[in-house]
């Protein structure tokens, strides 16, 4: 994956032009994020940092996490309808991590009460990096799959324009040309639009649940008005709104100030530091109710890393996917080496060979949101604390994936302009609905590649390290 542009990266003067286009393109656009002083008011915003260039990926690998989508949407579909799956997964999990525990419990909770929907939406990232260990050809890994408030779907449908327009300016209108067309917004927004319709009330509204923090507006914006533009209501509301307003009556249907809910859709609820008492139980609340959840709790609990090792089992896969041979084998070969750090003889050798070679390794405790990873000397040294406590059992151990670097600039307001090394991770959309056991949707919908600087082992666009980027088909 040489970088196709190295002619033009040298050029100062056509990049220093090329960027202030590309900025004003990006606005234009609405490639847009609330800035950090403002993150609740859109009087000042600023463009999402981006990528000047377009960076390249392999048409092979691009095609290749395409064609697993599918088969990644049925897999947590039916992980989430795997009651003894899940539970003998997390088991050793939920005994040390209070934030799995307490997400479980909700999901025993509304099992033994009864589900009042048989309605499911899902919308998921499968993230990849394109690993070429040593030095050989590059080859699709998956990173994780996120199974619950996927961002970016909305501000990536805006970037293919930027890029396009940048390419032009720098003389390559040619390459403009072949940047693939992309529009996860308009898909993931089908996916709700069927789930609101099969609710089967006109009336009721999609909620969307955000969190106290909105910088990333704009993102959700554009799978809103795709849905008002198919005539759907669709209100924004925080957990504690729900916890304030939110009732159900008597067939559990989900009202909030008055307005019946047909569907709920998370962009908040990952991580611990969305809920305090109050919105659990708002959580509790919307997940007993008959609203479609996007994603119910056992889907949320499907994309945990915990969940995500034991998948490499082995024949796991065959066991969750029987009859379905062929994405099953679709499915493992993106799977990079996962280990288990449960306690017993397993766990003990895994723990003392990440030990004695941490960087060929990645050590993830049951997080989203970036940042949480720890990598080479912070491995080793956490991982001898713990090794012989069950603490060690909140963490999973991945092998290091190594893509190969390309020169890139990465543009953020008020940043100097800076060529950096750079690498990729590409993320396909995918989004279905399933009524009682009939899937009657099941879709990818849509890529988003983000890049960041290589002296950055961790972390999203989200969390100031990763900038939005287009593939550019090699
Ligand atoms: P999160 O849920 O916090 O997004 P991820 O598993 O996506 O957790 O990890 C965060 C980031 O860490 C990724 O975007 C990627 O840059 C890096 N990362 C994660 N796993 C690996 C891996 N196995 N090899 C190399 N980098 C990784
Ligand atoms: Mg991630």
């Amino acid at each position: 994956m040489a970088a196709p542009w190295e002619d033009v990266l040298r050029d100062r003067p056509a990049i220093q032009e090329a960027a202030a286009v590309a900025v004003d393109a990006a606005l234009l656009q609405g490639v847009l994020m609330r800035t950090e002083g403002q993150p609740n008011a859109s009087d000042v915003v600023n463009f999402a940092p981006f990528t000047l260039l377009p960076s390249a990926v392999p048409s092979a690998l691009f095609e290749q996490a395409y064609a697993v989508q599918q088969d990644f949407n049925m897999l947590v579909d039916a992980i989430s309808q795997n009651k003894e799956f899940l539970e003998h997964t997390l088991a050793s999990t939920i005994k040390v991590d209070d934030f799995t525990a307490r997400l479980f419990r909700i999901y025993t909770q509304v099992l033994e009460e009864g589900l009042a929907q048989s309605v499911f939406l899902g919308i998921n990232r499968s993230d990849y990096m394109f690993d070429c260990g040593v030095d050989g050809p590059p080859a699709l890994k998956q990173i994780e799959i996120n199974t619950i408030a996927a961002s970016f779907g909305g501000l990536t449908s805006r970037t293919v324009a930027v890029h396009g327009q940048v390419l032009k300016v720098l003389g390559k209108p040619q390459e403009a040309s072949r940047l693939p067309p992309n529009n996860p917004s308009r898909g993931l927004a089908l996916g709700i639009a069927k789930a609101w319709e099969l609710y089967g009330s006109p009336s009721a509204v999609v909620m969307f649940l955000v969190e106290k923090v909105q910088r990333n507006i704009f993102d959700q914006r554009c799978v809103e008005n795709e849905l008002w533009n198919r005539n759907i209501r669709v209100i924004r509301k925080r957990f504690r709104d729900v916890f304030e307003k939110g009732s159900l009556d008597e067939a559990r249907r989900l009202y909030m100030d008055g307005q019946e809910v047909a569907v709920v859709y998370y962009r908040e609820g990952y991580v611990p530091s969305n809920y305090d008492e109050q919105n659990w139980e708002a959580r509790l609340l919307l997940e007993r109710s008959r609203a479609v959840k996007c994603p119910d709790i056992a889907t949320q609990l499907a994309g945990t890393k915990k969940v995500q090792q034991e998948l490499s089992r082995p024949g796991t896969l065959e066991r969750l996917l029987p009859g379905h041979a062929e994405a099953v084998t679709r499915i493992r070969a993106t799977f990079a080496g996962l280990y288990s750090l449960d306690m017993g003889a397993e766990g003990d050798k895994v723990a003392a060979m990440a030990i004695a070679d941490p960087d060929r390794f990645v050590l993830k405790p049951q997080r989203e949101g970036g940042g949480n990873n720890l990598y080479g000397e912070d491995l080793r040294q956490v991982l001898e604390k713990i090794r012989d406590s069950p603490q060690r059992t909140s963490y999973i151990l991945m092998d290091k994936i190594k893509p190969r670097p390309a020169m890139n600039y990465l543009l953020r307001a008020h940043s100097p302009l800076q060529e950096s090394e750079c690498i990729s991770e590409l993320g396909i959309f995918g989004v279905y609905v399933r009524r009682g056991s009939e899937l009657v949707l099941n879709k990818a919908a849509g890529h988003l590649l983000r890049t960041k600087a290589v002296e950055h082992a961790d972390g999203g666009v989200a969390a100031g390290v990763a900038v939005l980027d287009t593939p550019y088909l090699v």
